[in-house]
């Protein structure tokens, strides 16, 4: 659509891949719906403008120098963001306000991260409104709301050997899946969380991307706590059909035509997305897993998230024959083109809120291996609510993977996971046509930022 409505969105995503994917998203499609975009963007993890030729751009001068840009702890790198990016964050936003009147086509709303909780002060102070993208899940969010709570019941910052008990107070969790206080200074990660909360309290409204009927009592939970307009419009990956991406990395397509001779439903997708990292013997593990399977595999191994690069060359001639025609290793996928592949029958992931999404947009049952932050939540949704996906139990040990694997991917016993997976699948795309849950919560966050002058 062409048609401009004479109203600028500016946008501000967290430079991480899981946050800059579903703005950019969220950015086509108000682009679609006749809003002017401009990105705001710190300089460290840039989005590329030359696959988005239809936003404008702009660049934070976050100072972040190479040490500090390659910082492991990452809350830690969050509130540092948060710190360096305030005053130029400020002054952009200043000068693109003093420049409406002119040429530029007046600014309708801010719509940042809600982990830059900085933000509503600044659009406060400048007048302009604000809306938070929050880029997780309606369920992982409820938990933050309730961290006060866990923390008396002393369910956090450690798991310790409580990880196996059930939350009563947050039915199916277990402790182990609360996110944990991972951060080498554990106040940094509270004040996070409870800037967060603030930020989403100040704000004019919430988007996220995820749909009524996958989360409908979370949502409904967090509209009574925290006061504030929810837009679940997801998942926003299908409603922006374009093939440009927003990928750091390059994306290696050569898996596609790999995936083009492999059987129909035959392979296992594995990636655990863009910060998680492993230790040589676990991704040997992975490896051998793999190889015990004997099932084909396409497997993300991202440049990092091994802490020895040699490590191919350590892996036993049985792994090495597999990749003569059963299994592909690439350094970055296509991830979403993947997960819609028909060679595609399982996913072994991490379950970053992206992943999941994905993943269920596509009727692909997951094998669960959360890492961090809000994984775990989402994990025990897959399995425990939405009943698409098995935790890989027993631990990350060759014998568990195969197993796990066949499960998920062939076996009898998960047949009524990829049922209920391909049942999902059709109420994501029920929710996104017109009409639909999605398509309503779209129409209402469209009439919300134009009632804002
Ligand atoms: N992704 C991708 N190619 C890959 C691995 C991941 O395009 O090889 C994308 C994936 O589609 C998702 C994002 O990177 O949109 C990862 O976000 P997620 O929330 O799943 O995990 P995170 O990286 O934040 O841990």
């Amino acid at each position: 659509m062409n048609q401009r409505n004479n109203h600028r969105l500016i946008l501000f995503p967290l430079p991480f891949q899981g946050h800059i994917n579903p703005m950019l998203q969220l950015g086509r499609i108000l682009y679609a719906r006749g809003f002017s975009i401009t990105v705001l963007h710190t300089n460290f993890r840039a989005p590329d403008p030359s696959s988005h030729p239809h936003f404008a751009f702009r660049s934070i001068a976050d100072g972040l120098d190479q040490s500090e840009a390659s910082m492991s702890d990452i809350p830690g790198l969050i509130s540092l963001l948060n710190a360096r990016c305030a005053s130029p964050f400020e002054e952009c936003l200043q000068e693109m306000m003093s420049l409406q009147g002119g040429e530029e086509v007046p600014v309708a709303c801010l719509i940042s991260d809600s982990l830059f909780g900085f933000t509503c002060g600044v659009a406060e102070r400048l007048k302009v409104r604000a809306l938070m993208l929050r880029t997780s899940g309606a369920a992982s969010l409820y938990v933050y709301t309730i961290y006060p709570v866990l923390k008396e019941k002393g369910y956090v910052p450690t798991h310790g050997s409580r990880s196996e008990e059930a939350v009563k107070e947050f039915p199916p969790l277990l402790v182990g899946d609360i996110p944990a206080i991972d951060s080498k200074e554990p106040e940094v990660m509270s004040r996070l969380l409870d800037d967060l909360i603030k930020a989403i309290k100040n704000s004019c409204g919430v988007i996220l991307n995820t749909f009524e009927e996958l989360e409908h009592p979370d949502l409904t939970s967090l509209r009574e706590v925290l006061s504030v307009p929810f837009f679940p419009i997801g998942p926003s990956h299908k409603c922006c059909m374009t093939s440009s991406s927003s990928s750091l990395l390059a994306e290696d397509r050569s898996c596609i035509s790999w995936l083009d001779e492999q059987p129909l439903k035959s392979v296992i997708y594995v990636s655990f997305g863009s910060l998680a990292a492993m230790s040589e013997a676990e991704i040997l593990e992975i490896a051998l897993g793999l190889a015990e399977s004997e099932q084909p595999f396409l497997w993300v191994v991202r440049p990092g998230s091994v802490h020895n690069p040699e490590w191919l060359e350590k892996l036993p001639s049985r792994f090495l024959e597999a990749l003569e025609g059963r299994g592909k290793i690439v350094k970055w996928a296509p991830q979403v083109e993947v997960l819609a592949h028909p060679a595609v029958g399982a996913f072994w992931t991490h379950n970053g809120w992206n992943s999941t999404v994905e993943s269920i947009s596509e009727g692909v049952p997951m094998l669960c291996m959360p890492c961090f932050a809000d994984q775990g939540v989402n994990a025990r949704y897959v399995s425990d609510v939405w009943r698409v996906g098995v935790h890989l139990n027993g631990g990350l040990e060759r014998e568990n993977i195969a197993r796990a694997i066949k499960r998920v991917l062939v076996d009898r016993e998960g047949e009524d996971i990829r049922q209920r997976a391909l049942v999902l699948k059709e109420k994501a795309i029920v929710c996104l046509g017109q009409g639909g849950s999605s398509y309503q919560a779209l129409d209402a966050l469209v009439s919300h930022i134009l009632s804002c002058e």
